[in-house]
């Protein structure tokens, strides 16, 4: 059976923003939707009953539908589950009563602390000025608070904290590099939106070369793995890959190739494996690609208009990466 540790718990996909490295590709582009009660409620209880005694909350945005933020921590505190921490863009601090006020509101759920993103990609979408509100809040109200990382952050204080700011206004105080230099030193994990820079970092070799016959160890793996707000897993680093919440943490007919086709040859015979199943239906094996992971979203692309499966979802996620 899989063990889910050091999990979190997405409560949409929509966002504010469209950072360049963000792993889950979202995007304000997105249907309004977020976890209801009634899914969270579900999800918890099978967490609760595998073992699982506190998660991170994330997106997304979480603080877009601030209602079901609230209401999954209610469900969380039924279930005795606590609350690592709440990952937020603080796009909602534009003032401080209204930032003092949610944070409030947290804190009376038992919420001990909150984490601010700010890095070089963040800023493209959220003027610092927020997160630094958020801070400010978090101190009045004596909530935890961290800033994700702190070494992008006093990077990025000499410039205006009231706007964002453009690519080529990172590149005049970072410099040229700053994308792939910001992505290779914040250990940016190559995948979602992110692939878009694995393709300027490595090179593009034919995907029957790139394709590797080791099994994907990371989909089973369960520590730092998320559950989306459709109560699917999504394995820890990967993205575009669904797998319902008890199948996965009883893990056999995950190898089925029935059910499974894409899985089932993920977890035995690697990217080669889904490589031979997807060039009978017409998948070229010379497609340029970056890394294993760029192979594997490739093909599942590709899939999911020859033979679409539930596993290779969900489709607001492929929706938000447009074409990547
Ligand atoms: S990295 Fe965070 S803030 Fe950026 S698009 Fe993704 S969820 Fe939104
Ligand atoms: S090879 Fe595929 S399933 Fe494995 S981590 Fe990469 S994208 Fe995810």
């Amino acid at each position: 059976m899989a063990r889910i540790v050091g999990a979190g718990l997405m409560t949409g996909y929509l966002c504010t923003a469209q950072c360049r490295h963000c792993l889950y590709g979202c995007s304000y582009h997105g249907k309004k939707e977020f976890i209801t009660p009634k899914k969270g409620d579900e999800v918890l209880r099978i967490l609760k009953d595998a073992g699982v005694y506190s998660l991170h909350i994330g997106g997304g945005e979480p603080f877009l539908d601030f209602d079901s933020l609230v209401e999954t921590i209610r469900s969380m505190n039924r279930y005795h589950i606590a609350v690592d921490y709440i990952e937020t863009n603080a796009y909602w601090c534009y003032d401080k009563k209204s930032a003092v006020d949610k944070l409030t509101v947290l804190k009376k759920l038992g919420v001990d602390t909150v984490m601010a993103s700010v890095d070089p990609f963040h800023i493209e979408y959220v003027p610092l000025s927020r997160p630094l509100l958020m801070c400010e809040a978090a101190r009045e109200v004596g909530i935890g608070y961290f800033v994700w990382q702190d070494r992008f952050l006093r990077r990025l204080l000499p410039l205006d904290p009231n706007r964002v700011h453009t690519e080529e206004e990172l590149k005049s105080l970072l410099g040229e590099n700053y994308l792939l230099d910001t992505a290779k030193e914040y250990g940016v994990g190559m995948n979602g939106r992110a692939l878009s820079l694995a393709r300027k970092l490595y090179p593009l070799r034919p995907a029957k070369e790139v394709a590797s016959k080791k099994p994907c160890s990371r989909i089973l793996r369960g520590q730092h793995c998320h559950i989306d707000m459709y109560g699917n897993v999504i394995p820890a680093g990967c993205t575009g890959i669904s797998i319902p919440l008890t199948e996965y943490l009883e893990e056999t007919s995950l190898f089925d190739p029935e059910q499974y086709p894409v899985l089932s040859r993920l977890l035995t015979e690697g990217t080669k494996g889904l490589l031979a199943y997807a060039q009978p239906l017409g998948f070229d094996g010379e497609t340029p690609c970056a890394t294993n992971c760029d192979l594997c979203y490739r093909i599942r692309c590709f899939l999911r208009e020859k033979a679409p499966t539930p596993e290779v979802g969900p489709d607001c996620f492929y929706e938000m990466m447009n074409g990547i």
